[in-house]
């Protein structure tokens, strides 16, 4: 019954609650492969790590539990007891994902969402109060191939596609793998489906990666995995990276020279900008760094401004950081995307990594269903600045993967 047949016929949206070192019934070959098989169901894994069998187990311990159990030779109390996780505290934790749960699924209040969404910030948490918390999402696969000898579906082959495909879809925040697939179809363009890797990321460790992997490779799309983060290249295998078609990130996430880790997008983390021409340089230094160490195949959200000075864009990047940046692709043999979303780069800044040799990939970088589009700005842009055949990236050939080129820095 519990074996990969068996849990696909579980349908039930699921909240799984373990903790990483439950050495009762497990957590790899336990809740963690429970998580992992119930492939048709919309489920979460909320995991204490280092916790074992007893986290955040009921609360309080009946009385009767603190006196010492001849029989048992031992106190039950131990049964309601964790040696790493404050047994309130914990219970607070699995209180507040449980409401937000029970609200989404029993009472259909949606704007519970955001507390199960994965990724940090954890909504609902205050700042530091998340270490040892991860929580991760897979989505429901509807159309489930169960048989064994069924080929899984091929990932198109690599070609050098332009706005016909694009590299950059997240299957999340309401758009199924399913509509994601019928999209593609419905307007001739080929998906990269990607899923976010990296320290408390949808994937923070090879497993999810696996398992989404394993998820995704039922669908006639390329499986992507977005590096997140600097610290990604610690976290997974080469074997697992190798598995993905191609690897992409972008320079949004980084530690300034005064040690303040940036996310670019989330205001409160860039603060204001005091001196942008310093913001400029210590942008352009961290990417080309990137470039230069991290093995990827291509660049997304390609020039992302904060919004503070997003306003100064054209300024702001001036010819020299322009020529950096575009130079340091091109020596790495990363593509760059011209993203649908914030529609970036710029045409003069596409115009200039065209001259360097740099390689173009649309993609969108959706947040759910609502704004995936058809490649409208990449098109504008490919027809702007003359983009051809051999300007554009395709995934790279079994063997060429930037994976399969260069270490992991470690
Ligand atoms: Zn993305």
């Amino acid at each position: 019954m519990w074996n990969a047949e068996g849990l696909s016929a579980v349908t039930t949206p699921i909240l799984f609650v373990a903790g990483s070192a439950d050495d009762i019934v497990g957590y790899e070959k336990g809740v963690r492969a429970l998580f992992q098989q119930t492939a048709r169901a919309d489920r979460h894994l909320l995991t204490f790590v280092n916790g074992a069998h007893n986290v955040a187990a009921p609360i309080p311990a009946p009385a009767e539990a603190w006196a010492y159990s001849e029989p048992l030779k031992n106190y039950p109390f131990m049964h309601y007891e964790d040696g790493v996780w404050s047994t309130v505290r914990s219970n607070n934790i699995l209180q507040h994902f449980a409401t937000a749960f029970l609200a989404i699924h029993l009472k259909g209040e949606a704007d519970k969402q955001a507390y199960l969404a994965v990724g940090a910030p954890l909504e609902g948490f205050k700042p530091r109060t998340t270490n040892g918390l991860t929580l991760e999402y897979l989505p429901a696969a509807k159309s489930l191939v169960l048989s064994a000898g069924v080929a899984a579906a091929q990932p198109p082959a690599p070609a050098p596609l332009g706005a016909k495909a694009d590299y950059h879809v997240h299957p999340k925040g309401g758009l199924t793998i399913e509509e994601a697939v019928r999209r593609s179809k419905a307007d001739g363009i080929t998906y990269g489906v990607a899923i976010n890797g990296g320290l408390n990321q949808p994937a923070p460790n090879a497993a999810a990666a696996e398992a989404f992997l394993q998820a995704m490779r039922q669908y006639p799309v390329y499986v992507a995995l977005q590096a997140e983060g600097r610290e990604w290249v610690t976290i997974f295998s080469n074997a697992t990276l190798a598995k993905f078609d191609y690897i992409f990130t972008d320079a949004m996430t980084w530690t300034d020279d005064a040690g303040r880790r940036m996310r670019l997008w989330i205001a409160e983390d860039v603060g204001a900008i005091a001196d942008p021409e310093r913001f400029m340089d210590t942008l352009v230094a961290r990417a080309t760094k990137i470039f230069a160490e991290e093995p990827v195949d291509l660049y997304v959200n390609p020039t992302f401004l904060p919004e503070v000075i997003r306003a100064e864009y054209d300024t702001l990047w001036t010819p020299a950081r322009v020529s950096r940046l575009v130079d340091g692709l091109a020596a790495s043999g990363i593509g760059m995307e011209i993203n649908n979303r914030y529609r970036i780069p710029s045409q003069s800044i596409i115009m200039a990594a065209k001259k360097a040799g740099v390689k173009f990939a649309c993609g969108t970088n959706n947040t759910g269903a609502q704004d995936l589009g058809r490649n409208e700005y990449c098109a504008e842009m490919i027809k702007a600045c003359d983009l051809r055949t051999e300007h554009f990236w395709a995934p790279p050939a079994e063997g060429k993967k930037a994976i399969q080129r260069k270490p992991l820095p470690r």
